[in-house]
């Protein structure tokens, strides 16, 4: 496993971003989050080492573009870079999310088609009003792997109507932090009760920080919030994972 992040920063846009974890890592160091630059490991999917062998090991599955998001439009100027690194690529397996799928028609190289084979765009929503405009765009999208992160959940969230086979899986989460948003355990059943009855696979990442269960408002430790999550083996079909 790779991480890639060509650019680094970020602009707010949606009520999961509020407590957005690139913000409060940045804080600690008193750096502004919103002053988007590309990265000294831009390049990172083309560099080799000194026998001349790629640094990313061929068949190595890269999270790209996690302290940004990869649609973003300050990004607009390096993203064709990138993509033609992906491109060259072939061999890796680049994963992102995007809460900016609406800009998915802007950001796509020229020779996209139906999706490189190789990129994995991950759509998330964070409460109702997000999944019922991001989702339609997202299921209509030429891209080869898609799934859904609802994460940070912060509402309960209906998303039966868009759940389907061109699906691979649906990720759930609470919200990190110590101002984290409470997730409720309903929430989470019930997604995975829409999941279950259009078998779509279902996977609970972790609880957040602040978690409602039975009507009971739990503290999570960070370090505990997946372990908590891997306790309760809601997962649907068993064993299913992030991969
Ligand atoms: S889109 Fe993602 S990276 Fe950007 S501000 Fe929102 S949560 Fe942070």
């Amino acid at each position: 496993m790779a991480d890639w992040n060509p650019w680094h920063g970020c602009i707010k846009y949606s009520a999961g971003c509020r407590h957005c974890y690139v913000y409060r890592r940045d804080a600690r160091y008193e750096k502004d989050s919103s002053l988007v630059h590309k990265t000294a490991n831009f390049n990172l999917p083309l560099r080799r080492d000194r026998a001349g062998n790629y640094k990313i090991k061929p068949g190595e599955r890269v999270w790209t573009c996690f302290t940004s998001d990869f649609f973003l439009d300050l990004a607009d100027e390096w993203r064709g870079e990138a993509w033609s690194m992906m491109r060259e690529r072939s061999d890796l397996y680049f994963f992102f999310i995007t809460k900016r799928i609406d800009r998915f028609y802007d950001c796509i190289p020229a020779d996209w088609g139906e999706g490189y084979d190789n990129v994995a765009i991950c759509c998330t929503v964070e409460n109702q009003e997000m999944a019922d405009y991001r989702l339609p765009i997202y299921k209509e999208t030429p891209i080869r792997h898609k799934s859904i992160a609802s994460e940070p959940l912060l509402t309960p969230i209906d998303m039966s109507a868009y759940l389907g086979p061109w699906l691979n899986k649906v990720v759930v989460g609470g919200e990190s932090g110590q101002a984290a948003r409470p997730c409720d355990y309903q929430w989470v059943l019930d997604i995975r009760r829409q999941c279950m009855a259009a078998r779509v696979p279902f996977y609970f990442k972790q609880t957040g920080a602040h978690f409602i269960k039975d009507g009971r408002l739990y503290q999570i430790p960070r370090k505990l919030q997946s372990a908590q999550a891997r306790k309760a083996r809601i997962d649907w079909p068993k064993g299913t994972g992030l991969g």
